[in-house]
């Protein structure tokens, strides 16, 4: 029997902390919708924030990161979204040298409908996105009443200490000339 096609939500978290940083995002974003079978629906204010490595002393020694979130419908299967990012992250110069290191471009599948996956390739949702401040208040920008798969509010995690003691500042610029923009 063909397996039937559904078209999902999906939420993408976008970074950018070496060169443009803001074109490195906004270029990502084309390339996403670039074959049509990726459509972008709403897309988070950007904000920045001090590096997040794997020493505390890399918030120093790394320049600081612009983040936003994005929601996406797509036909593609989380896999084959995964194959997509990577393809554009690659197009957009990531180089996979230092684990949290800087980079281009980084794109996480932060959530796909309400799945929850966990393979050797991928988990969904993504296990640190309700740690990370970069993430989770620019998700809720664009979907405030947002619960995740594990019943878990969106607002309670905004509103949570660990989330709220993070530097994290508005950025006055904002991404354009995705398609709905
Ligand atoms: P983090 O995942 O903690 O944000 P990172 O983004 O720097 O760190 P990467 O080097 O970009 O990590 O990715 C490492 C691997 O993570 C990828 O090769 C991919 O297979 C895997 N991965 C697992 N779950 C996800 C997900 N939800 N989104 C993107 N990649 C994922
Ligand atoms: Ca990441
Ligand atoms: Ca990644």
């Amino acid at each position: 029997m063909k397996e039937m096609v559904r078209e999902v939500a999906a939420y993408l978290g976008l970074g950018s902390s070496l060169g443009d940083r803001l074109l490195n995002l906004q270029t990502a974003l084309q390339r996403l919708t670039k074959t049509g079978d990726i459509t972008i629906e709403e897309v988070s204010p950007v904000y920045e924030s001090p590096h997040l490595g794997r020493e505390p002393e890399d918030a120093e020694r790394y320049p600081p990161h612009l983040n936003a979130v994005v929601r996406i419908r797509t036909y593609l299967s989380p896999v084959v979204l995964l194959e997509r990012i990577q393809r554009v992250e690659a197009e957009g110069g990531r180089e996979r040298n230092i684990s949290w290191g800087p980079r281009t471009i980084d794109i996480d599948i932060l959530l796909y409908a309400n799945e929850r996956i966990k393979t050797e390739l991928l988990e969904v949702p993504h296990p640190e996105m309700s740690k990370r401040a970069f993430v989770v208040i620019p998700l809720w920008d664009i979907a405030a009443d947002l619960i995740l798969p594990d019943g878990r509010e969106l607002g309670q995690l905004v509103a949570s200490e660990c989330i709220q003691r993070q530097p994290l500042r508005r950025y006055a610029q904002t991404l354009v000339g995705w398609q709905g923009a």
